[in-house]
């Protein structure tokens, strides 16, 4: 049996599970003291042993098993969690081999092995809500190098502006999340009906940005998940838009919604531990 942690922006989910199912899980707020954060999940594993944990946190962390400060938190607005050993808290109160990677990341590997990924090597898992995020697997590899991906800062056309990312105003997340979709359209974007035009601009700024991925990663598939992210309104428009901003110069890589729904990250993380089981 194993150990997934999905540590996000408000929860985290702790699981026990194997071949992508959970048997086991709690959820609980992540709030801003990383040390109870860490006692809560161990008082989980405590009751349910594990051979091996896969984590899979919100970010900006630090992937790099070589680096010093490797399983940290980055510098992040969240209060509390600036700096914090978050690998390191969970290794102290948890004596099983550890893996982690950031929550998108998990993401694309839960859908690789279980969901709307299978049989496939290489995809990009999408989330779009509160803010936006990707994680990718190229021929079966998390993507992560001296940093991880933050697909969500990519920088996109002015045009479409204003963003209201405070990093760099009209990066992707600063656009198409929903608090970018919100200030162009002056209500809350779970609000917005389907057959609201606000949805055709926002179809067309995602697919500026899948664009952009295709030409660098150039995945199988890309799932897009998330409170905006898997709205009908939005993939009705996406192919087409996707195809046409390629103009035949690539295929575009097929458009799905996550099969694992809101699970994908704490499967993956699941996924991620079964990868680094002892022996
Ligand atoms: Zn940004």
């Amino acid at each position: 049996m194993y150990a997934g942690i999905e540590t996000g922006g408000t929860k985290t989910v702790c699981a026990v599970g194997s071949e992508g199912r959970v048997f086991a899980r709690v959820q609980f707020p992540t709030g801003t003291d990383p040390e109870s954060l860490a006692d809560q999940c161990a008082e989980f594993f405590a009751d349910h042993p594990v051979t091996a944990l896969g984590l899979g946190t919100f970010g900006p962390c630090d992937p790099d098993p070589d680096s010093p400060t490797y399983g940290h938190i980055l510098q992040t607005p969240k209060p509390g969690w600036t700096g914090a050993d978050l690998l390191g808290l969970l290794s102290a109160r948890i004596a099983v081999p550890m893996a982690m990677t950031t929550d998108v990341n998990a993401a694309a590997l839960g859908e690789l092995r279980y969901g709307a990924g299978r049989g496939l090597h290489s995809l990009v898992y999408i989330t779009i809500g509160t803010g936006i995020g990707g994680g990718a697997i190229i021929r079966g590899r998390l993507l992560q190098a001296g940093q991880h991906p933050e697909m969500g800062h990519m920088l996109l056309p002015q045009s479409t502006g204003p963003g209201v990312c405070p990093y760099h105003r009209n990066c992707w997340e600063g656009l198409a999340s929903g608090p970018g979709m919100q200030a162009r359209s002056g209500v809350p974007a779970q609000d917005i009906a389907d057959d609201d035009p606000a949805w055709i601009l926002e179809a067309q700024i995602v697919a500026t940005a899948l664009h952009n991925i295709t030409c660098i990663l150039g995945p199988q598939r890309i799932i897009i998940g998330g409170g905006l992210g898997s709205r009908k309104a939005l993939h009705e428009h996406l192919p087409a838009l996707l195809d046409e901003s390629l103009a035949g110069y690539l295929p575009s890589p097929s458009l799905r919604v996550p099969e694992l729904g809101g699970d994908a990250g704490v499967v993956g993380a699941l996924t991620l531990a079964q990868d680094h089981r002892p022996g």
